[in-house]
């Protein structure tokens, strides 16, 4: 019979054993980015939809045709979070964050919601790690973002990925090169579909973000956003490319990239993984030095990055999640007249000695209970009889090996490897 109920197109339950390499990438992830004196911040999922046009901009994919937005009972345009910058540079403004002293950095982990055709490592719930860094101006600023990561992919043992930076410039460049744009666009507007040809008037970048073949090879051909930079912007641009240089991370200028979101200015970036295809991204990122501002703060520079958890987790090398394969608990049963009380209190009393157990509870003869615990794949289980109980004895059985041996109660912990305390 089919289910009643179903999960939401687009989400999905995250089920053990999963979940337990989800907690270890985000536990790695906590300590490398405490290492960089990052702290915590968790923002509401639900914002006002204002923020999000006004961040991400009203012509970008997420805000013209993906963003979960909906009015609350006294006709509030609210939506649930598409991404976490905007939600920080709020909190960030709102919370007078900017006036403790140094720069601030903060990092958060949590669900996003985009409503796009659901595929293999696009989903319309997803996961991201993030990091922002405000009040930082220098491109040594980037340069430790782009360490953090390097770190952080190293620690989960990633070896095949790839660093694809490049730089917007600065607003005067942006606004040059988006002019040069629209001069090489508008004499070809016939070969546009009609969306492309509305951004050309509001916003001719954002048509770089195109994925229709024609258009891509018409844009092949157009100017290079590299030819409009400042000198200022080239600056800073050579200074992150020679900080990589200088600390050995390999990575590949790509003058192609674009980030879908109008609040980048300067370094972009992306970290590509083999074995994703074409939803290979697992990490975007860049500098925003204009969003605080716009969003009604001081011109505050800053700068950030989202790791996308389940494509991450889609390609997680087979080193760390090996290195995460913690032994199953052990089982505790009860056998003959001892009562399972007595498996309860001494599954208890080897987790006061810091091994992991469960007790045997549904009363089930000792056969049935190992038959049960192979097909579960438990591989040790300790059996409480009568006769060991009378010696302060019980007998350890180890499923895979088909042994046994009796070991003495008080050293049990100790013999499954628990460690005290
Ligand atoms: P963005 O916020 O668009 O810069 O995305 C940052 C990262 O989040 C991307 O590189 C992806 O890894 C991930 N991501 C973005 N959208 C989705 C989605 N719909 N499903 C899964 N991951 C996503």
């Amino acid at each position: 019979m089919a289910p009643p109920f179903r999960n939401v197109k687009g989400t999905r339950d995250l089920l053990p054993p999963e979940t337990a390499l989800w907690a270890a990438v985000e536990g790695t992830a906590r300590r490398v980015m405490k290492a960089y004196g990052f702290a915590e911040i968790r923002t509401p999922i639900l914002e006002e939809t204002e923020l999000f046009v006004r961040s991400v901009g009203e012509t970008t994919d997420i805000v013209g045709k993906e963003m979960y937005t909906f009015q609350d009972r006294k006709g509030r345009s609210l939506t649930l979070r598409p991404e976490g910058t905007a939600p920080v540079v709020r909190a960030y403004i709102e919370r007078r964050l900017g006036e403790r002293p140094g720069s601030v950095r903060l990092y958060y982990i949590g669900p996003y919601f985009r409503y796009e055709r659901p595929q293999r490592g696009r989903y319309r719930q997803f996961h991201q790690i993030g990091a922002e860094i405000l009040g930082e101006p220098g491109p040594e600023a980037d340069l430790e973002l782009l360490l953090m990561l390097h770190r952080l992919l190293r620690e989960l043992e990633f070896e095949d990925v790839e660093v694809r930076l490049s730089t917007l410039g600065d607003e005067s460049s942006r606004a040059a090169f988006a002019e040069a744009l629209r001069e090489y666009l508008e004499p070809r507007a016939d070969r546009l579909g009609e969306e492309s040809r509305r951004r050309l008037e509001k916003n001719p970048l954002r048509i770089l973000d195109t994925k229709h073949p024609e258009e891509r090879q018409l844009l092949a051909e157009a100017p290079e956003m590299s030819r409009f930079l400042t000198a200022a912007s080239r600056a800073h641009f050579e200074r992150v490319l020679a900080g990589l240089e200088r600390l050995g991370i390999s990575h590949r200028i790509d003058p192609r990239l674009v980030r879908g979101l109008d609040y980048y200015t300067h370094t972009v970036f992306e970290i590509a993984a083999a074995g994703l295809g074409a939803q290979d991204a697992i990490v975007g990122g860049g500098r925003y030095d204009r969003l605080v501002a716009d969003l009604g703060g001081e011109p505050v520079p800053a700068l950030g990055f989202a790791i996308g958890l389940d494509r991450l987790l889609e390609v997680l090398p087979e080193a760390f999640r090996h290195r995460q394969r913690a032994a199953p608990p052990a089982l505790v049963v009860a056998a003959g007249e001892v009562e399972p009380m007595e498996a309860v209190a001494l599954a208890e009393e080897l987790r006061d000695g810091g091994v992991a157990a469960i007790a045997e509870l549904s009363g089930r003869s000792l056969k049935a209970a190992l038959r049960a615990a192979s097909r579960q794949e438990l591989t040790t289980v300790v059996i409480l009889g009568d006769e060991e109980a009378r010696r302060g004895e019980v007998t350890v059985r180890d499923l895979r090996r088909g042994e046994q041996r009796s070991v003495s109660r008080a050293g049990l912990a100790a013999t499954l490897g628990g460690s005290e305390g």
